[in-house]
């Protein structure tokens, strides 16, 4: 701990994973951080609700343990006992195809075998270690990338799907180098994926990373909002919940001054740095007097809704064995939905022994028109899609949604200028810094790697600042 850093005042905007785990790193270092949210608990998109004896994860489902950072939170929050690791089966996962199943090969044998590829598909794979560079460089969707690398059928039967999972996000529109940097880093770096993917698994060895194929999945017994609210209630009375930031203004003495309304009445904390993890549809407002270009750069990335189906049945009515993760669903199957997570055979605690449940994915950018539908209608077909999949004969003991309007951020072609432009504001604007999940990475497991990188560059401008 600096001696320097103990009296500087930093305030956080907004208690998502991102403010959370940064605000937790530099109190640690000694800085005197408040971590200021609208919503009335912390977590962001990390909701987790019980309701009728089971278990809803609302936002996302499981976080994949690709850093140290992540084991050592569990560690150092004492929720050895809370965690959970993903059953086995969770490693399989399922394509539709034909209104089928069909498991994604782990395996050399598994991908000769399989159904999902046609044999056409499987021999072009073998042409990628002999394709170029493109000449368009970061300027290329995944669409455009995989479709060159390792043709069609893969870009509509893995990636399609894949990205749908990750993204709700369609591939024609997101930027490899932004959406997938160490895809595309492969072939900038080592010229091909196949021998890329080899080189690179040493590097990432001697870093001490796991890449997001062989990491572990985990969650908490109580659900993924555990880690928000353990990190919260380690920061204690430093989060203010029920408070929406209203206004950030530089006084000329060089402090920032937030403003914020709890219960109706406007407060203001001054700070001598802020970070702010709030989306940029909701901080564009607030930082245009630092940069009348921020409105034009932030409300271009895109936000699609997606509606969150949770169902329960009896296990005796589900004819699909349940030994997988879930499935998703390429656009060329034209369903209501992007995919559904088996949610109680990853983490069995979801539901009792009696009954499986289950967590739909709906909208995304495959279909933001959901916005203006009717929830009911649409999730009454959704349902019958479903069930016709799974082979379910009977009907659900519970069922409930969650719709955001909002749900995650498109890094779509382009977005390497977009990234830039976050440089270039923090550059301009000392003492601001922008995080979230709209730089770095959007899984919880990209929020928390990068709160380290976050919280030492906020350090390093106060060393800077001493220096001077
Ligand atoms: C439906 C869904 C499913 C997902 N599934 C997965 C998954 O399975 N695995 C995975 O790794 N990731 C998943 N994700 C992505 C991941 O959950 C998010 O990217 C991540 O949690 C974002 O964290 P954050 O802190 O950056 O942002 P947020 O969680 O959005 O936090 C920002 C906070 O700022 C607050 N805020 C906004 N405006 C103000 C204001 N004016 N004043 C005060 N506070 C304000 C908000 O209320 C919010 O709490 C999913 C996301 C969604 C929506």
């Amino acid at each position: 701990m600096c001696l320097f850093t103990m009296n500087k005042k930093i305030t956080i905007l907004g208690a998502g994973i991102s403010g959370l785990t940064t605000a937790y790193l530099l109190q640690k270092k000694g800085f005197d951080v408040t971590v200021i949210e609208k919503n009335n608990q912390p977590g962001g998109a990390m909701e987790s609700v019980h309701e009728q004896g089971f278990l809803f994860d609302r936002g996302p489902n499981s976080l994949l343990e690709t850093v140290p950072l992540i084991g050592q939170l569990v560690t150092e929050l004492g929720l050895e006992s809370e965690m959970i690791y993903a059953n086995e089966e969770g490693n399989k996962r399922y394509i539709l195809r034909n209104n089928q199943l069909h498991a994604l090969p782990t395996s050399l044998k598994g991908f000769l075998q399989t159904k999902l590829f046609s044999v056409a598909a499987k021999f072009r794979l073998l042409k990628e270690p002999f394709v170029g560079r493109s000449n368009d460089g970061y300027y290329q969707s995944i669409a455009d990338f995989v479709k060159r690398r390792l043709g069609q059928e893969f870009l509509d039967y893995a990636i399609n799907p894949f990205v749908a999972g990750v993204y709700a996000g369609r591939p024609e529109k997101l930027s490899v180098a932004s959406a997938f940097p160490k895809l595309y880093a492969l072939e900038e770096k080592y010229g091909g994926l196949m021998i890329g993917a080899f080189k690179s698994a040493k590097e990432r060895k001697k870093r001490a990373e796991v890449s997001k194929q062989s990491a572990k999945m985990l969650s908490f017994r109580n659900g993924m909002q555990t880690l928000p609210l353990a990190l919260a209630k380690y920061l204690g009375n430093h989060v203010l919940t029920d408070s929406e930031i209203i206004s950030v203004e530089k006084s000329s003495d060089d402090k920032f001054i937030v403003t914020y309304m709890t219960d109706g009445k406007k407060y203001t904390l001054v700070s001598d740095a802020v970070l702010s993890t709030i989306p940029p549809y909701g901080i564009n407002k607030l930082l245009s007097k630092f940069d009348a270009s921020i409105d034009a750069v932030f409300s271009k990335i895109e936000y699609p809704p997606v509606l969150v189906c949770y169902l329960v049945y009896p296990k005796e009515v589900i004819g699909q064995p349940l030994d997988g993760f879930g499935f998703l669903i390429p656009e060329k199957e034209k369903k209501s939905f992007l995919g559904a997570v088996w949610s109680s055979v990853i983490f069995t605690n979801r539901s009792d022994t009696q009954h499986a449940a289950f967590t739909l994915f709906v909208g995304g950018m495959r279909n933001p028109e959901i916005i203006k539908e009717d929830r009911e209608k649409l999730f009454a077909r959704v349902q019958e899609e479903f069930e016709s999949i799974m082979k379910i004969s009977g009907k659900p003991v519970f069922k409930t949604t969650r719709f955001w309007a909002k749900a995650i951020p498109q890094y779509n072609l382009g977005y390497v200028e977009t990234e830039k432009y976050f440089d270039t504001f923090e550059a301009n604007n000392p003492g601001i810094f922008l995080s979230g999940n709209y730089r770095g990475g959007v899984s919880v497991g990209d929020c928390i790697k990068n709160a380290e990188p976050t919280a030492e560059k906020i350090e390093k401008y106060f060393d800077d600042l001493m220096m001077q």
